[in-house]
């Protein structure tokens, strides 16, 4: 398979936030999110086997938790899903963050998968997801919405509804997207969408999600790699 990097790190969004958590990141991507903050996957990295995969994530214990990231880890599905049934059969945590483009059946259902919709203001990404894989996801999952604009919010909740994602996934999370290139500092401002606004509309449609901050770009300056 041909990854990017694999470290460990804190999980920065999703019900895991906060964790000790291993990543394993993919090289290459099939989308371009306008807001991407991940164009560096785009290119490089080198071939890994398997057993290197392994050994490396073993050299990084005692963390039991790994998240398998990208770029896009099912456009690799071929390597990733025989990677996936071992770590699970030695009793790891896994989890991927995937945009929902590719076919997701083949996950096994013990893997927690984050599935990103894309909204509008993803530009030439929007309307990506596959809808196949709302009949994929299980309650070990949750479902991602980067929201930039009023116009994404009204997306996605629209989406969540209509699709009834609360009762097909384990949750929905609403995470404000970071501007393109934000300055240093770790603060709110680097944010496209001023979180309060987000958290105000939500609380006033009583919307069943979670807000999800990138804890890492306030943890590390936003554009930190290998964090
Ligand atoms: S799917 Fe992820 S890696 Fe690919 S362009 Fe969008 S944000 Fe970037």
């Amino acid at each position: 398979m041909h990854l990017i990097e694999l470290y460990k790190s804190v999980q920065g969004e999703s019900s895991f936030a906060g964790l000790p958590c291993i990543f394993v990141r993919f090289a290459g991507c099939n989308l371009r999110c306008a807001w991407c903050d991940s164009e560096y996957t785009f290119t490089g990295g080198r071939p890994f086997s398997e057993d290197e995969v392994v050994a490396q994530i073993e050299a990084l214990a005692p963390c039991r938790l790994i998240e398998f990231t990208g770029g896009e880890p099912m456009l690799q599905a071929k390597e990733l899903i025989p990677l996936m049934e071992r770590l699970l059969a030695e009793g790891y945590t896994l989890m991927i963050e995937t945009s929902g483009e590719r076919p997701l059946a083949e996950v096994p259902k013990a893997v927690h998968k984050i599935v990103d919709v894309k909204c509008p203001g993803a530009g030439a990404a929007a309307g990506s997801f596959r809808r196949e894989n709302l009949d994929a996801l299980t309650k070990n999952d949750e479902v991602k919405f980067v929201i930039t604009s009023r116009e994404d919010y009204d997306f996605a909740r629209e989406f969540i509804g209509r699709h009834e994602v609360n009762r097909r996934a384990g949750g929905v999370l609403l995470s404000p997207a970071f501007r393109k290139s934000p300055s240093p500092e770790r603060t709110a401002e680097n944010m496209a969408l001023d979180p309060r606004d987000l958290v105000e509309w939500m609380l006033a449609d009583g919307l069943d999600a979670r807000l999800s901050l990138q804890i890492h770009k306030f943890i590390w300056e936003p554009m930190k790699k290998g964090v």
